[in-house]
């Protein structure tokens, strides 16, 4: 038994040597003092700082760390602050009436004030004698990783080099372990470690280096890059929801269109978007990439206004044309036009849910558009009237402006709806009346006007 014992600790040490080459344990820090760096009070949100002297007061250690810190180096406002602290879970939680405890994989504190939550970590701790509360799995990915530590330990937790940085409320000053001061005075993303270990461990790190990439308008190290573009496919062991979120982020922010080229260089948006990469390898005088690019642009454009964006949209536009190419495939095999469409619908965004996972209500409100597109067509009698008050008109009429401005649709019909849009009533009604020879044909069109809707189902008309 001993002799076994012996073994497993011989391994035990060999692992973490391997694990540990990168990470220094006893990291050596610098420290910028208050004048060496731009970060004052004013620009950090009250809820935050409260959090920050409360804790001190309380005789733990207190930090903003992450994207906050980053930001506000940049002059930027953060979209949250993220505090760290040497307090475990349950020690914030007897600080703090207003405070709640979340989380499997890494227990957090969630401190409320109003609608604004801070987030107060635990220092995360890494090395041999917690090693059974982390858990890898056979591709090298974290599963969970529930173990506390030191700042010192926390640092190599972090993915990148500018993301690591310390604000202590102490004294004012930023701790640096990893140079991460000097790569954000240079504007490049550095992964802490060794790339390919930490791609391995979590690879949705790549589309983060994507996107921060994008947002700060910083350039990725060359290690790292190389590192991409060798793994990947490994973003294909992630969940589909935890992707999905991703998507979100990476297509939402404001910086789609470059955020949809660079993933693409990178090999990554095809992990994401299996089907629209291959609809673009097959673009017919590059109508489909135009439809998409133009709906990324519209996209960052109304996020630079103020004006919402949502995903339906967007994933609408994405999978359009594989939807297209379906349908035309399943007619030449013989289905009707109708059911070709329906049946290509649902098989996309059956495939489509597999990269990334869609709640249902993004799914519907999609084929709600897509099935809208045909509808346009019929411009006499009551039909106009009825689409018109779609709850979701608005995004179906954008989408057919975007495939007119693309080649997908008649300009002439898109201006036709603005049109009619605009118009009063009175007007309205003169725009959707039957031309004049097909009013002498009784048996025909007349009657239909008045003829209530059979069911809502969208049929194409010409
Ligand atoms: P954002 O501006 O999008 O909020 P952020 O850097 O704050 O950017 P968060 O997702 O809020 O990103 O994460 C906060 C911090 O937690 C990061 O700055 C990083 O230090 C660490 N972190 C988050 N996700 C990971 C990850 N997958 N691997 C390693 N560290 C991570
Ligand atoms: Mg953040």
């Amino acid at each position: 038994m001993q002799g076994v014992k012996t073994i497993l600790n011989f391994f035990k040490k060999i692992i973490s040597s391997v694990r540990n080459e990168t990470e220094p344990v006893a990291a050596k820090n610098k420290i910028y003092s208050r004048a060496e760096h731009n970060i004052s009070r004013s620009m950090i949100s009250e809820s935050a700082l409260k959090v920050l002297y409360r804790l001190q007061r309380e005789g733990f250690e207190a930090y903003l760390v992450g994207g906050c810190v980053r930001d506000l180096l940049l002059g930027r406002e953060p979209k949250d602050f993220d505090v760290v602290t040497n307090a475990d879970p349950d020690q914030v939680r007897k600080v703090f009436r207003n405070c709640r405890l979340i989380g499997r994989r890494f227990r957090l504190a969630h401190v409320h004030f109003g609608r604004e939550i801070i987030e107060v970590a635990t220092f995360r701790g890494a090395g041999e004698e917690q090693s059974d509360k982390q858990v890898l799995n056979n591709e090298g990915r974290l599963l969970r990783d529930n173990v506390y530590g030191t700042i010192e330990e926390d640092v190599w937790r972090r993915d990148f080099s500018v993301n690591a940085l310390y604000y202590n409320i102490k004294d004012f000053s930023v701790v640096d372990f990893v140079g991460g001061m000097a790569d954000h005075k240079a504007g490049i993303l550095r992964l802490i470690g060794d790339p390919e270990m930490r791609f391995r461990e979590d690879p949705v790190r790549m589309l983060r280096a994507v996107r921060f990439a994008v947002k700060l308008g910083f350039k990725l190290d060359s290690d790292c890059e190389k590192a991409i573009h060798n793994d990947a496919q490994l973003l294909a062991s992630i969940p589909s929801a935890r992707l999905y979120d991703e998507a979100l982020k990476l297509f939402l922010s404001g910086y789609a269109l470059q955020t949809f080229e660079m993933l693409r260089h990178y090999g990554l948006f095809q992990v994401l978007f299996p089907s629209t990469e291959n609809s673009l390898a097959i673009e017919e005088n590059g109508f489909p990439r135009l439809l998409l690019i133009k709906a990324l642009e519209n996209s960052d454009n109304r996020i630079a206004e103020g004006k919402t964006v949502t995903a339906y949209f967007l994933w609408a536009a994405f999978l359009w044309e594989s939807v297209q190419i379906l349908a035309k495939e399943k007619m030449k095999r013989g289905e009707v036009e109708y059911v070709a469409y329906q049946d290509a619908a649902s098989e996309i965004i059956a495939r489509q849910i597999k990269s990334t996972a869609l709640p249902r209500h993004i799914s519907m409100a999609m084929r709600e558009v897509w099935n809208m597109q045909p509808k346009f067509n019929a411009r006499i009698g009551s039909k106009p009237s009825r689409l018109i008050g779609h709850p979701r008109f608005r995004a179906g009429y954008d989408f057919l402006l975007l495939r007119s401005e693309t080649g997908g649709a008649d300009p002439e019909l898109a201006a036709w709806w603005t049109r009619y849009q605009n118009a009063s009533e009175n007007e309205q009604r003169k725009m959707t009346q039957p031309p004049r020879n097909s009013q002498n044909n009784k048996s025909g069109r007349k009657r239909s006007y008045h003829r209530k809707p059979k069911d809502s189902a969208p049929k194409t008309e010409s």
